[in-house]
């Protein structure tokens, strides 16, 4: 029986013949492999990338990805067959790049956990991306495998407005609680970058709340914070588009026109974007907690991408 808390999400139980998926391309520096626990994701945000997923199962990528979730039950044992493997080299190992291996159903499934606990026991380095204080579950694990292997987990922070938060994820943790998680896991010795991803145009990318997010991020343990600027592959302009119309109709017509030839933003925002981060970062890193400097006075960026 599952927990009573989760009665919206249908859970499919499936056997995989291998854990690790190969990876490859420039998006992904020195990765080289991908493992994810479940197929689908109970946080349910708007501008999930993974969404895409579920159009090969002939779901629907807005309305079943965070309701039809598929679990792989076999994970620790087609993991250790991998690890197994004549010739595992033993490269670092993404988990969560298509799901969140924390969101809830993680507490009864407990793959990931069982996942690190193989990797550390090969001293197999992993970075894990997550927006779910679960994760402080299996801490003593992370920095266990980091001081092994090496190991980085990956706190997603779009925002720190908690009304916008939860209307782009509205079945995450909030971002106060992700940013505690985030103090938590520093102090117990798991190495822990913060991701301002994906920056949203008009609603995330403000100096003053890209730099109260940095800020934040660093105060509470933050080694490294980045951004990546939103891409908005087919499946998901669904959710999005969605999003807007209930919440922001003002910007349907400018993400329109952003985002109407290409699935990323167009090169003169990413730009901007990039520029922005670098000159809050040179402000506010390194530097000590406490110790932030007051952000600049600007407004959002203009939409006319
Ligand atoms: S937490 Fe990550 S995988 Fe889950 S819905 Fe949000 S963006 Fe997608």
């Amino acid at each position: 029986m599952f927990p009573a808390e989760m009665p919206r999400t249908r859970f499919i139980e499936i056997d995989v013949q291998s854990a690790l998926t190969r990876m490859g391309g420039m998006r992904v520096p020195g990765g080289h492999w991908s493992l994810n626990p479940y197929r689908g994701c109970q946080h349910d945000c708007v501008y999930c990338y993974a969404r895409y997923t579920h159009t090969y199962l002939e779901l629907n990528p807005t309305t079943d990805f965070a309701r039809t979730l598929f679990v792989k039950r076999n994970l620790a044992a087609a993991l250790a067959a991998d690890l197994r493997r004549p010739g595992w080299r033993r490269q670092r190992v993404h988990i969560g790049t298509a799901t969140d291996p924390y969101q809830p159903a993680e507490g009864h499934y407990r793959l990931t956990q069982a996942a690190l606990r193989l990797l550390r026991q090969q001293i197999t380095p992993a970075t894990l991306v997550t927006k779910n204080t679960l994760a402080l579950r299996d801490a003593d694990l992370m920095a266990e495998l980091a001081e092994a292997a090496g190991f980085r987990l990956i706190m997603s922070i779009t925002t720190l407005d908690e009304t916008l938060a939860g209307q782009l994820e509205p079945d995450a943790p909030s971002p106060q609680q992700r940013l505690r998680a985030v103090q938590a896991l520093a102090a117990g010795g798991v190495p822990v970058s913060v991701a301002a991803a994906p920056i949203l145009p008009g609603l995330t990318d403000s100096v003053e709340a890209l730099t109260a997010l940095f800020t934040a991020a660093y105060d509470h343990g933050a080694e490294i914070a980045f951004h990546q600027t939103l891409r908005l592959y087919g499946p998901t302009r669904g959710a999005l588009f969605g999003f807007l119309q209930q919440h922001h109709p003002e910007l349907i017509r400018p993400y329109r026109a952003a985002f109407g030839a290409s699935q990323d933003a167009p090169m003169a925002y990413r730009q901007q974007m990039q520029a922005r981060i670098e000159e809050i970062r040179s402000r506010l890193a390194p530097r000590s907690p406490g110790q932030a400097r007051p952000p600049r006075r600007s407004g959002q960026l203009a939409l006319e991408l």
